[in-house]
């Protein structure tokens, strides 16, 4: 491509409204365009880059036995009340209706329409395994679209579903789509990791979401540097500690103390002087309308999502104000587990605690000295909060990590939950009747691009892995006045171009800064510089954009040279 036809306009000043780089870079180095919020125009430059990645994605699918099909955006209401998603999906799901007054909706994810496709073709366990896929613009009307597209309403996703006959086979087809994912992304080049993710309802370990490392990341990951062990923060284990022998001896009498409008942890703490580890935090929940009361220590956080999946609820949220004068008989803030009626579910934090602080279900009041068994009793003993950094790791008892990550991708074993809704069956050998075990697999491929960008990029711009990278190469006269000079880069490019090799000639009528600028901000990894003293001797200039290191070649290897190059870093990332 020459540049001087390309369409590709770059842009020197930092976009007032893109607070991440990525995002920065992709708008200065001429590869997307705002349309409106959370809607976004790929030019040139930044589609080549797209179709890099979606071709990695369908070499690495089809390599895994998954076929590709094309579904249609555009899905009907019916399908999505048949799995009940209609009313639950929320405002993220764009609906409208057609000029009969039928009810659509934008797919923002495809299970309704490829259950209902294969439920409707495929009959029987000699036609399963599949694994189809597809890539395809998903709508999502986003609370708060931002960074670009790395969180936009409409993106491209490379979508898969499993369907299998039983467990076990499905459990293989998840294997094969997890063995892939590592390939897709080691491919682009990232640092990632696949972390545990909660699988809710469905259970089991499940789920995995590649986070691709980065401090922008809108994630937080949990992980051991001593193992393999990495989760998303929500998910994260904490293993139960060691328990200590406590021994009646030590319970000190029970004190009621007036601790007049000590609400908060930090008030409670003041006024006691005590640390907040010593105060035992009382919450209460309304879980499906049922009141339970979670302790922990005061010093660390409830992760409602774990006290949701020991419930089996559906719906948790912190008690109202009305709840909570109703289950202790006093305001917010001074809740306790002593004499209270309900449940009372206690995370590992406070297993070992003796003669702790607590609330004591009356305004204005704490309890000193309370004590587990002897003041009240214990429905469970559960990991109920948030892991923090330099707490063990659940498998080998090293120290937590916690770091923030960009979420590309997300393998899930759904189970029956769509095939069981949709009746997605299939007849077994002995013809009888079952449902089938689905998987569904998801990687943004806007967001990848964005992440590739957030992991490598300098003050002057983008940094491309080879096999990412829009072009491979730019060929940089320095001065296009001089005939002799334009000549050989012209012959140089027609030379690339007849091997093969992707490559822009930079062929303006510009300062050689300025070319050189466009070229490290759009981030070309090679580029061949032509000027006069090298060309009098026969030679050119090989720039390598990662490491900015430069070598003279002669004008005779140099073709070589470069194909050697961006061989060898393909294979290297392969
Ligand atoms: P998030 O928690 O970031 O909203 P999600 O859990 O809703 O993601 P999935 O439904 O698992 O995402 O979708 C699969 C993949 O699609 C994600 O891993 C992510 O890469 C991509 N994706 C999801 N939402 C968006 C979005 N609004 N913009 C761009 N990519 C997205
Ligand atoms: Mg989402």
């Amino acid at each position: 491509m020459r540049y001087s036809e390309i369409f590709l306009p770059t842009v020197r000043e930092v976009p007032s409204d893109a607070e991440i780089i990525s995002h920065q870079l992709m708008i200065r180095a001429g590869m997307i365009r705002k349309l409106t919020s959370g809607i976004y125009s790929y030019l040139p430059i930044g589609y080549r880059v797209i179709r890099k990645l979606e071709n990695i994605i369908r070499e690495e699918m089809n390599k895994a036995g998954a076929q590709e099909v094309y579904l249609p955006m555009v899905q009907p209401a019916e399908l999505w009340q048949e799995s009940d998603r209609w009313t639950h999906y929320g405002k993220e799901l764009l609906r409208f209706r057609d000029r009969h007054d039928h009810e659509f909706c934008l797919g923002p994810t495809h299970e309704e329409v490829i259950t209902s496709l294969v439920r409707n073709e495929i009959k029987t366990y000699r036609q399963l395994p599949r694994i189809l896929y597809q890539i395809q613009t998903k709508f999502r009307d986003e609370v708060r679209p931002r960074f670009g597209v790395m969180r936009c309403r409409e993106f491209g996703m490379k979508d898969a579903y499993s369907f299998d006959v039983d467990e076990e086979s499905a459990d293989q087809s998840y294997e094969k789509m997890f063995t892939a994912y590592n390939n897709i992304f080691r491919r682009c080049g990232l640092n990632f990791r696949p972390v545990e993710a909660d699988t809710g309802s469905i259970g089991g370990k499940y789920s995995h979401e590649f986070m691709v490392v980065a401090d922008s990341g809108e994630d937080a990951l949990a992980f051991c540097d001593q193992c393999s062990y990495a989760a998303n923060l929500e998910k994260a284990e904490v293993g139960c500690p060691e328990k200590k022998i406590i021994s009646e001896d030590d319970w000190l009498p029970l004190k009621k103390v007036n601790t007049p409008d000590c609400t908060t942890i930090e008030e409670v703490s003041a006024f006691f002087k005590v640390n907040p580890s010593e105060i035992v935090k009382t919450l209460i929940f309304n879980a499906d309308g049922k009141p339970y009361a979670v302790l922990i220590r005061g010093d660390l956080e409830i992760n409602e999502i774990k006290v949701k999946n020991y419930l089996g609820v559906t719906d948790l949220e912190l008690a109202s104000d009305e709840m909570i004068k109703d289950v202790t008989g006093a305001p917010r803030g001074f809740a306790g587990p002593v004499k209270i009626k309900i449940p009372i579910l206690v995370d590992y934090s406070v297993i070992d605690m003796v003669n702790f602080i607590t609330g004591a279900n009356k305004k204005d009041y704490h309890l000193k000295n309370v004590n587990i068994g002897r003041d009240f009793k214990v429905e469970a003993f559960r990991d109920l909060r948030f892991i923090k950094p330099d707490d063990q790791c659940p498998r080998c008892q090293a120290s937590i990590k916690i770091a923030r990550g960009i979420e590309v991708g997300h393998v899930f074993k759904l189970g029956t939950k769509y095939s069981n809704a949709m009746k997605a069956m299939y007849l077994d050998k002995d013809g009888h009747e079952k449902i089938m075990i689905m998987g569904c697999y998801g990687i943004g491929i806007g967001r990848t691009v964005a992440a590739a960008i957030e992991q490598n990029y300098d003050d002057d711009g983008i940094i491309w892995t080879m096999p990412l990278a829009p072009y491979h190469v730019i060929i940089t006269p320095v001065n296009a006045n001089e005939k002799n000079v334009m000549e050989a880069a012209e012959n140089l490019y027609n030379l690339m171009i007849a091997n093969n090799i992707e490559v822009i000639f930079d062929d303006r009528d510009e300062r050689a800064g300025v070319k050189f600028k466009d070229a490290d901000l759009i981030g070309i990894p090679l580029r061949v510089t032509l000027g006069q003293k090298n060309l009098s001797q026969g030679n050119v200039e090989l720039r390598i954009r990662k490491t900015g290191e430069s070598q003279i070649y002669s004008l005779q290897n140099i073709v070589e040279k470069i194909k050697e190059i961006i061989e060898q870093e393909m294979k290297q990332q392969a």
